[in-house]
């Protein structure tokens, strides 16, 4: 009998295996893929010409084998082993109303190719729903969750600019990354021509300096090769593989079994309480349980509704903890879409070095003061670049003397300005399972219905319009833009579908994730938000999993569970 069991080894899950074990509770990590071990596994040092067929994959392979993935722009030859086939994991979506589910399924999950933008949520953020009655009103505050967003950073170290925004609190950060010439000229114009607005320098969980918590984990400065998604050998950024599992190994109580597919939670009536895990071995299919005295779900916010939805009983007839109605509910995603690229006249005696690893920020301005005619907000990315050179990628130049002749004459300077729209909470946007289709072990497959709404399409909307005004006021001549409202899941941050709230009857987990209906389950993966902010929400999950972890091991104490 184990203290805990985690399900999921992702950037949630790994946050929790850390905390519970750090006070010393004997845990149980169980993770549905393979192994993946930090350094050994990755193919960052690879040069392109290393890699089979010089990095290309075959085109009926990934027809085959990865058409959704595939579209990723970090998916390539060298991490495909990060990406789940989606030959053998299909999901289904009604006809009209497509969804892109980007996954990986192994030990550390999305934390190997996520982009590392680690932003906090601010007050306004945590009382929107409560203020205009769209979705449950967060049973927290930004106050609850400050101390955590402290915690969380000073661990994972996050590289960024003080900038005192209400709405994108501060954090105690690694030094930023610099703007190039191109991007301080933008934001100069930006800031002069249109009030209330700034560009300021990613957020991003990489190490631009090395404080005493990495160095203890051997994670050592970045290098400013941006091609993080491939695995990272020097431990330069967050990830569960270079910092969580080291530091929840370190205490000696973490036990670790991969390839082990949650396919349900036991429930125990009488004592109202969930007592383990039924298992599927991913190689032989057989089947197993395991014992803990609390269960966290972290499987990530679809795969988390799929398990619930999944583990049915005579007193949960509609799924665990389901007494609301509103496990699989109120899937979100922020809707991208709104794009604009631009020529950027002058500046062709500058260069820069290296390849920062994200983007710059121009935080959320919209509804912040003064109230549009629709709700909520938007945050947009920008980066400015010389054509011809690389900006993300090892492979898009080629080899040989060609490619560096090329390098040698960057093309004119080009910038980007791409939006994420909040999206509003819908009960019908949801995760079901799927009647009739189960994957090769068995498991129901999800089915999943979501589009975006009215206000979600107003969103996008003035955002495309802001960046192209943007573009226009500061000189650049617009020669890209976007299309309308993107495809949800296409931004990655699938959350919400067993949200967090006051009452019982309308959400599924309270103030700690500790779910209303069954006292030792706790769910902090992206399932349990009740908005999506304009935020990238992976720190909010990685605060919200500390918080609750610690909670839980008072409970416990406690004799409360
Ligand atoms: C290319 C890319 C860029 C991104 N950029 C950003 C960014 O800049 N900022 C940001 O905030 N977020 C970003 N994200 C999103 C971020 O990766 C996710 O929000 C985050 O990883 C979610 O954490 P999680 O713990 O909920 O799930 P995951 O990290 O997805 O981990 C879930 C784990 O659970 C396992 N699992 C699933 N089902 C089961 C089961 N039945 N049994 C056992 N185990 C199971 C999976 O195999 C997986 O290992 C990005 C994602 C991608 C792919
Ligand atoms: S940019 Fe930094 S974190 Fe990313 S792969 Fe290079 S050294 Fe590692």
């Amino acid at each position: 009998m184990f203290d805990a069991i985690i399900v999921g080894s992702g950037i949630s899950g790994g946050w929790v295996a850390k905390e519970l074990t750090e006070k010393g509770l004997k845990v149980l990590m169980l993770e549905r893929g393979p192994n993946i071990e930090h350094i050994k596994d990755y193919k960052d040092a690879l040069m392109p010409w290393e890699l089979p067929d010089e990095g290309r994959i075959p085109e009926d392979e990934i027809a085959r084998d990865y058409a959704v993935q595939s579209r990723n722009y970090a998916f390539n030859a060298a991490n495909k082993h990060f990406w789940v086939k989606d030959s053998e994991l299909p999901y289904s979506t009604p006809a009209g109303k497509p969804f892109t589910w980007y996954r990986g399924f192994h030990l550390g999950g999305r934390s190997l190719m996520w982009g590392r933008m680690s932003l906090r949520w601010s007050e306004l953020d945590f009382a929107a729903n409560g203020k205009d009655g769209h979705g449950s009103d967060w049973p927290i505050r930004y106050a609850d969750l400050a101390p955590w967003y402290d915690h969380v950073e000073a661990f994972a170290g996050v590289s960024g600019s003080k900038e005192g925004l209400a709405q994108l609190p501060d954090g105690d950060f690694l030094k930023p990354m610099g703007l190039n010439d191109v991007e301080a000229d933008f934001k100069k114009k930006i800031e002069a021509n249109f009030p209330g607005r700034t560009v300021i320098p990613p957020r991003v969980a990489n190490l631009t300096e090395v404080r005493p918590q990495q160095e203890a984990l051997g994670r050592g400065p970045c290098q400013f090769r941006s091609i993080c998604h491939d695995g990272c050998s020097y431990g330069a950024y967050f990830s569960s593989l270079s910092a969580t599992l080291p530091a929840a190994r370190n205490t000696g109580n973490l036990t670790v079994i991969t390839d082990a597919i949650v396919h349900s939670v036991i429930h125990d009536p009488k004592t109202n309480r969930v007592t383990g895990v039924r298992v599927i071995d991913a190689r032989t299919s057989k089947a197993h349980t395991y014992q803990g005295k609390m269960v966290f779900l972290n499987a990530s916010t679809i795969p988390t509704a799929q398990i619930l939805l999944n583990s049915r009983s005579a007193a949960f007839p509609n799924g665990l903890a389901n007494s609301s109605d509103m496990v699989g509910r109120n899937l979100m995603d922020h809707i991208g879409g709104a794009v604009a690229i631009g020529m950027y006249p002058g500046f062709e005696d500058r260069y820069y070095r290296g390849r920062r690893p994200q983007a710059n920020i121009i935080p959320r301005y919209r509804n912040v003061d003064t109230q549009e005619d629709y709700l909520r907000g938007f945050s947009l990315g920008t980066m400015a670049f010389r054509s011809n050179w690389q900006i993300g990628s090892k492979f898009p130049i080629g080899v040989g003397a060609a490619a560096k002749d090329k390098l040698r004459k960057p093309g004119p300077w080009m910038i980007f300005v791409g939006g994420t729209a909040e999206m509003l909470p819908n009960r019908d946007n949801r995760v079901t399972l799927h009647a009739s289709r189960r994957d090769k072990w068995g498991m129901p497959i999800p089915h999943i219905e979501c589009e975006p709404g009215d206000n979600d399409r107003k969103l996008v909307a003035a955002a495309q319009a802001d960046a192209e005004a943007m573009l226009k006021a500061a000189g650049a001549m617009v020669v890209n833009k976007g299309n309308g409202a993107g495809t949800p899941g296409a931004t990655i941050h699938e959350m919400g579908t067993a949200h967090m709230g006051i009452d019982p009857r309308t959400s599924v987990l309270n103030k700690y994730n500790q779910a209303h209906d069954v006292p030792n389950l706790f769910i902090t993966d992206g399932s349990a938000m009740a908005s999506t902010a304009t935020q990238n929400p992976s720190l909010t999950y990685m605060a919200l999993s500390a918080r609750a972890a610690h909670h839980a091991v008072e409970f416990l104490k406690a004799g409360k569970l």
